[in-house]
């Protein structure tokens, strides 16, 4: 499937001795500078700039992929798959405002644009789509397939969501009623009792073992019959409760393994998918908020070196408290208290009034802000501390931060189905005391905020699969050491994918980066890199000059 031409196709092309160009991979050399900072002995800090000689190789011919989903008939899965659907057969529907054409509006990937550089002659920035940083699959092109512990066709799954126009539903269901979620995993007390009706498409038996043979076997057929290179698996079924963390039964791969082999009752059905996917070399992705990535589960797939990111979709209240936030704390205003209320009325929310599946939600909305507060130590002194005014030893891990109050409240409202609201009160303290109050009402079908997140956490996904990396050690002068080490993958969890994720799974000893502008300027500068360009600044020191 793949054509030479494909990928190496971009809008530009970067014309540096960093960067080579290959019929089938980019090379680039890249010097990483950072600033390691210590403490002499007197306690004042040292910072000295670093520099790293990095080389990265992204293969540039585009594969044949596909999805599997896992809650492929949830409100999520059927607008994704009938969105996808509208795209690729470019059909246009009537709505009261006029003929509306399918887009891909909401992902960064498809919809946002990166500053290349700024031109030669004018000065002016020159922007390229972000999906031409680096050869990148389109949406377009995915084949989608999935599991759901209900029977209804993809058709019937979009009307039920009622997230669509109806005149787009009834030109999309000819092409959707022939696709049927294949028969899932279903163990009842991992999500809401009230989901029980929707149960009629299961896996037979409680053999965990024969569950996840059968569900190994499902990806397989599904590559085989599509013909496809890859296969990317993405949870977008129901919020489940926590699994309780066990000694001797997640805490290790083989620990695990052994659990599914005599069917612990703590091996949730998302491992299991997640076990799956990565015994068949398929990365997975986690888009609801239980602690699918037991240790056990990160183990197996650091041993199979397949890329696995979460957990739950980053799509409206947190992503505006992750800029908002961000906004306050640096621009030296003290949040005093967060509080957010939700209500919702599709099935997501129907499950998450159950107090355990709330209880998942409510744990990964709640670490949203940790990384802003942790920051900035005049706002938010860190106790105990060594410095009087509060200015130095930023180096010392933080004990105690007394971090603004944050409380998360979600409630189920039928009658407003899949348009979520949110509501969110921001309350800090300003300047000599005073009181700053912001009040945010957001308002919005949540499935056409998700669905492009899922198109962008998988885009992703599949290119950081083409990207590989080696350290040079630094020598001086500019010829290659002898002893030039292989490319290897990046880290098994991919943390790069924090932009879309509200609680970012990162690995050990990774600080968690919840800030958005942080988050994006991560992603960009790494695919900068992979084509040799400098990270991107807004120092514009041309326009400063006289
Ligand atoms: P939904 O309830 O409409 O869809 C979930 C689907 O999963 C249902 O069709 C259900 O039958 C199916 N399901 C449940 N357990 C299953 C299993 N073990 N195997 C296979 N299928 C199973 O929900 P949704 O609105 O599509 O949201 C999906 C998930 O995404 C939820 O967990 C939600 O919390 C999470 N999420 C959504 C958003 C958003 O929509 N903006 C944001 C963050 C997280």
């Amino acid at each position: 499937n793949a054509s030479p031409d494909q990928g190496t196709d971009l809008a530009y092309r970067v014309n540096s001795p960093n960067v080579r160009y290959h019929p089938d991979h980019i090379e680039a050399d890249y010097r990483y500078q950072n600033t390691k900072v210590s403490q002499d002995a007197s306690g004042r800090m040292i910072a000295e700039p670093t520099e790293t000689h990095y080389q990265f190789k992204t293969e540039s011919l585009l594969p044949r992929v596909g999805i599997m989903l896992v809650g492929w008939g949830g409100n999520n899965g059927s607008t994704v798959t009938a969105s996808v659907l509208a795209n690729r057969l470019g059909i246009s529907w009537h709505t009261k405002e006029g003929l509306q054409r399918p887009n891909y509006f909401g992902s960064v990937v498809l919809s946002s644009t990166v500053k290349l550089g700024v031109r030669a002659d004018t000065g002016a920035d020159v922007f390229v789509p972000f999906h031409d940083v680096l050869p990148m699959v389109h949406p377009n092109d995915l084949v989608i397939g999935g599991w759901d512990i209900n029977r209804a066709n993809l058709a019937d799954a979009m009307a039920r969501s009622k997230v669509l126009e109806y005149d787009l539903q009834r030109q999309l269901r000819p092409h959707l009623e022939g696709l049927v979620p294949l028969p899932s995993v279903y163990y009842p007390d991992y999500i809401a009792a009230n989901q029980s009706d929707r149960a009629d498409n299961i896996l037979p038996g409680s053999d965990k073992q024969a569950h996840l043979d059968q569900l190994r076997r499902d990806i397989r057929e599904f590559r085989q019959t599509n013909a496809l290179d890859k296969v990317i698996v993405l949870w977008t079924a129901n919020t489940e409760r926590f699994s309780s963390l066990e000694a001797g039964v997640n805490d290790t791969a083989e620990n695990l393994l052994h659990a599914i082999r005599t069917s612990h009752s703590e091996v949730a059905p998302s491992t299991l998918f997640a076990v799956a996917s990565v015994l068949e070399g398929a990365p997975f992705i986690n888009g609801s908020p239980q602690n699918t990535f037991v240790p056990g589960m990160l183990e197996l797939a650091e041993q199979h070196r397949v890329y696995v990111g979460g957990d739950d979709f980053k799509s409206g209240q947190t992503k505006m408290k992750s800029v908002l936030t961000d906004f306050l704390v640096n621009a030296g205003i003290r949040p005093l208290a967060i509080t957010s209320y939700n209500h919702l009325g599709n099935n997501d929310g129907f499950n998450l009034s159950a107090p355990q599946q709330f209880r998942s939600k409510e744990i990964s909305k709640s670490n949203v802000v940790d990384d802003m507060v942790a920051a900035n130590h005049l706002l938010y002194p860190r106790r105990p501390t060594n410095a009087p005014n509060g200015t130095k030893a930023t180096a010392e891990p933080a004990t105690e931060l007394d971090g603004p109050d944050h409380v998360v409240v979600i409630k189920y409202v039928p009658a407003v189905g899949d348009s979520k609201r949110a509501l969110d009160e921001y309350y800090s303290e300003i300047f000599m005391g005073g009181r700053n109050t912001i009040s945010l009402y957001n308002t919005c079908e949540d499935s056409l905020l998700a669905s492009p997140l899922i198109l962008d956490l998988v885009i992703l996904t599949e290119l950081m699969t083409r990207i590989s990396y080696r350290v040079l050690p630094t020598t001086a002068g500019s010829s290659l050491p002898s002893e030039v080490p292989e490319y290897a993958p990046f880290h098994s969890v991919l943390s790069i994918l924090s932009y879309m994720l509200k609680a970012p799974v990162v690995p050990p000893n990774t600080p968690v980066v919840n800030a958005l502008s942080k988050q994006r300027s991560a992603m960009e500068n790494i695919f900068r890199a992979c084509v040799g360009l400098p990270p991107q600044n807004d120092m514009q020191l041309e326009h400063k000059a006289f």
